[in-house]
């Protein structure tokens, strides 16, 4: 049956409520399970359990939870643990499926599987080894099919008797994700609840298949967790990585949902452009086409059409569609086009919400068919998955990855503790030591060997990528993470002395400068710097910024403080010096961050703490234009930013409520990447007004273009590249291609940046590798004091990027200001806050926040 006479059998079912009710509770297990015979009575069907039938209504999160907790209590075959929760508290929960008697072995399994996949231990028998099979759902909150699948997947092993049921039990041990993003996932549940027909609405226009901006697809900062399983920015991947190592599942699906127009899709993905060269082709080319023998099988069987190869991106690690391709497994994506409510009009009729559970659960079925009947072959692909990245790692010439960081603590432990997730081996550095002309400090710096099991990880985090087999990318096509967090590193070509393994990192424990009764001053170089600031703000300490370099001398000795560094003058306070002391105790034990005191504003070098050059900092007060057309996840990942590092609060404003907002409250306004049409002329001529008085207008690539189309700023805008159009005539099959080329996917670049400028505050290195994702060039300004930041004559570092597009960023702005009456707009030609990962640009952003009020360019500009 195709998907339209499937459709209209289905809405036979579904259209008459009377008939509905009356049929027996077997039905909805025909419909779902054609295939199945015996059912367990005992176990409640989730139908019995919830009063509706699955497809018929979306489910509630607390409600999927309730009804796992009720399947682990009643069968023998079903655990259920909690891995964390989320920022809306709602529980991460994982099932654990398989036969009793595995249950009662579960440990050994463990141990046998870690031993299987560990090259430096012999191999343990494969005969009576479980395969694992994890099957993860809904990690786009607004494509919701697969958590109902979930409770029917969940449902059918715990019920089912069929003998072939209980083989696949005994030779596999199912892990089912409900949910990878419950906030999300209810988020888009309660639009489309609140929005229900009775009947049901198919008409695309209605409100039920239209989510208001931002929609369901992130979780509660509005990212997408399904690039979060490299960078771990969010707690959801962090506790569900700890489970994923904790087993390293041999198959590992993910379930999506794609265009209502379309139909099915799972792997393999396009080959080679669409894979990732580190990852052996006994992935791509051996289980893929296995499985895909299985899937296709299981759909066939529906009558519900598909495709592979055609698409979807294959290659980044932080997938969850391939992230277990880097660890000895086989993920794979699986898309559904997508009914986005109940019921959907699409080219082939009427989309139902059970048809698309229906496909899913077809396909999730028979990965477990799959996976057990193929038990040996994944089991022995995993064992020489690791041998292989041993022998791969001894053929590359890089014995070894050195990075460091002498100046900020936070930003250097912080990337450890990434490395240290993945589970890649990190060791101390021995002694000081120069590689490649880099020095690497004792205690500041680590060595990661290449020659380790993790060895295509350590690839995916150090190496940069330059040379690709297409040059159409679904998304980023770089994700060097050393680059991310802007730290020094090298790669060592000979073995390198390690020191000690670490097992984990600590903070350190900086213990607070003796009292002083004239002043304490703070280093800006911390990543945890800002956080401090603010929290001493917070706390109605005056604060000042110190804009020259200076050498202070302390009781322990001289100190010398970059510019940027923050003085806190005991004398100015309205609270005591005692009082005060206790506050930058507290301050420094909360944020970990060092500050020194001074008996004297005698500057050893540099200038005096009473200097013009010395400045008063005012409490940022921020917000953030938001609504329909701004990119939601640039402002998730700044309201994530503000929340999370600095405890700082950032008021969300609709566009459409902007005119009436009084902005008079506001220091800072930000205004992201998108499209910012519905700001009207009058609304133009407020935020121009709230400029000349003194506001900062913090801007990204299109807000930025956008202001100086307003003249809000006064700039020039590079227009984009456009060869391809001054080609006449290319071949209607190559449009995809060529068009995919022009634009900058996701790639990664040097530019100079100017330390003495308040923006460089922080950095001791003017080279500083930044992210970029869009096609927007800024000019350098006409004011030579302004352009912060440049991209120089060869900027390239990682990524794809036509040589059209590179041409154009050559020399063009990254960082610029204008300076217009009281106020300022500062434009990013980049977003430095990319997926919450690049902590190497956060910082010009945090410098943006408190620094921005005090850009003030001598002369006449
Ligand atoms: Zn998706």
């Amino acid at each position: 049956m195709n998907n339209f006479l499937l459709k209209s059998f289905f809405s036979l079912i579904m259209a008459g409520g009377i008939f509905l009710t009356s049929l027996p509770l077997q039905a909805q297990n025909a419909y779902f399970f054609p295939n199945a015979q015996h059912f367990d009575n005992n176990i409640p069907t989730p139908e019995s359990f919830l009063g509706y039938k699955i497809g018929e209504r979306q489910t509630r999160y607390d409600k999927v939870v309730a009804y796992m907790e009720e399947l682990a209590r009643k069968s023998d075959r079903v655990t259920i643990e909690t891995i964390g929760q989320t920022y809306e508290y709602r529980p991460q929960v994982i099932l654990t499926i398989t036969s009793p008697q595995n249950h009662g072995r579960l440990d050994r399994i463990r141990e046998d599987h870690m031993q299987l996949a560990d090259p430096a231990q012999t191999a343990p028998s494969l005969e009576n080894m479980p395969v694992l099979v994890h099957l993860g759902y809904n990690v786009h909150g607004n494509e919701s099919s697969s958590t109902e699948v979930s409770m029917l997947t969940a449902y059918y092993y715990a019920a089912n008797q069929d003998a072939e049921t209980e083989q696949y039990l005994n030779e596999a041990v199912i892990f089912i994700d409900p949910a990878l993003n419950p906030d999300g996932r209810d988020r888009h549940t309660n639009w489309v609840s609140m929005h229900q027909g009775n009947p049901p609405v198919s008409d695309p226009a209605d409100r039920e298949h239209n989510e208001v901006w931002p929609g369901g697809r992130g979780n509660h900062y509005w990212f997408d967790l399904n690039r979060d399983w490299l960078p771990l920015a969010h707690l959801e991947s962090r506790n569900r990585l700890a489970h994923f190592h904790k087993w390293l599942p041999n198959i590992y699906i993910d379930f999506h949902e794609m265009g209502t127009g379309s139909t099915y899709f799972f792997e393999p993905t396009k080959q080679f452009s669409s894979e990732n060269r580190l990852v052996p082709r006994s992935n791509y080319d051996g289980l893929n086409n296995i499985m895909a023998q299985y899937h296709a099988a299981a759909l066939d069987g529906l009558g519900s059409l598909y495709f592979t190869k055609e698409q979807f991106d294959n290659i980044y690690p932080g997938y969850g569609g391939t992230y277990a391709d880097f660890h000895g497994g086989l993920a794979i994506t699986f898309e559904q086009a997508s009914s986005r409510g109940n019921i959907q009009e699409n080219s082939l009729g009427e989309l139902t919400f059970a048809f698309t559970i229906r496909n899913h659960t077809a396909t999730g079925l028979a990965t477990v068919k799959g996976a057990v009947e193929n038990r040996e072959t994944f089991l022995r692909h995993q064992r020489a998955f690791f041998h292989s990245a041993l022998t791969d790692a001894k053929k590359n010439p890089i014995r070894a990855y050195v990075y460091g960081e002498t100046a900020d603590a936070s930003r250097l432990r912080t990337f450890t503790d990434v490395l240290l997730a993945h589970q890649i081996e990190v060791y101390e550095v021995e002694n000081d030591q120069n590689i490649g002309g880099i020095p690497f400090k004792k205690g500041k710096s680590y060595i990661v060997p290449t020659d380790q099991p993790q060895y295509r990880m350590v690839e995916s985090v150090f190496a940069k990528t330059t040379d690709f087999d297409d040059s159409v990318f679904y998304d980023a096509s770089t994700w060097t993470l050393a680059l991310a967090y802007n730290l020094q590193h090298a790669e060592a070509k000979s073995s390198v002395n390690k020191g000690k393994r670490v097992a984990k990192t600590t903070a350190e424990n900086y213990k607070a400068p003796e009292k002083s009764n004239y002043a304490y001053i703070m280093d800006w170089a911390d990543y945890n710097a800002p956080a401090a600031l603010y929290s001493l703000q917070q706390k109605g300490v005056a604060t000042q910024t110190i804009f020259k370099p200076i050498t202070a001398g302390t009781s322990s000795g001289e100190k010398s403080l970059s510019a940027g560094s923050i003085s806190i003058p005991v004398s100015v306070q309205k609270i005591s010096a005692d009082s005060l002391y206790k506050v930058i105790q507290k301050v420094i034990e909360e944020n970990g961050v060092p500050m020194i005191s001074v008996t004297t504003g005698l500057s050893l070098e540099g200038v005096d703490l009473g200097s013009a050059n010395v400045k008063t900092l005012t409490k940022p007060q921020a917000m953030i234009l938001t609504g329909q057309g701004v990119n939601s996840t640039e402002v998730g990942e700044v309201w994530f930013l503000l929340d999370e590092k600095l405890k700082m609060p950032i008021t969300k404003v609709e566009m459409s409520s902007f005119a009436g907002t009084n902005l008079s409250r506001y220091t800072t306004i930000v205004m992201v990447h998108g499209q910012y049409k519905n700001v009207d002329d009058n609304a133009v001529q407020k935020l121009k007004r709230w400029i000349a008085e003194g506001g900062t207008l913090i801007t990204f690539k299109s807000a930025a273009a956008w202001a100086i189309e307003k003249g809000l700023a006064q700039g020039e805008v590079i227009s984009p590249n456009d060869t391809a159009k001054a080609e006449r005539r290319i071949p209607f099959a190559d449009a995809a291609a060529t068009e995919g080329a022009r634009s900058v996917g996701g790639s990664i670049y040097l530019v100079d940046l100017d330390l003495t400028h308040p923006l460089g505050f922080g950095y001791s290195d003017g080279k500083l590798p930044v992210y970029r994702n869009s096609t927007v060039y800024l000019a350098p300004s006409k004011n030579p004091y302004s352009t912060v930041a440049q991209y120089g004559e060869s900027p390239y570092l990682s990524g794809y990027v036509s040589q059209a597009n590179l041409d154009k960023i050559k020399n063009s702005a990254s960082l610029l200001v204008h300076e217009q009456g009281l106020g300022r707009v500062i434009m990013f030609a980049e977003n430095p806050n990319f997926r919450g990962t690049w902590y190497g640009t956060n910082k010009l952003f945090f410098n943006a926040l408190f620094f921005g009020s005090l850009i003030n360019t001598p002369g006449n500009y």
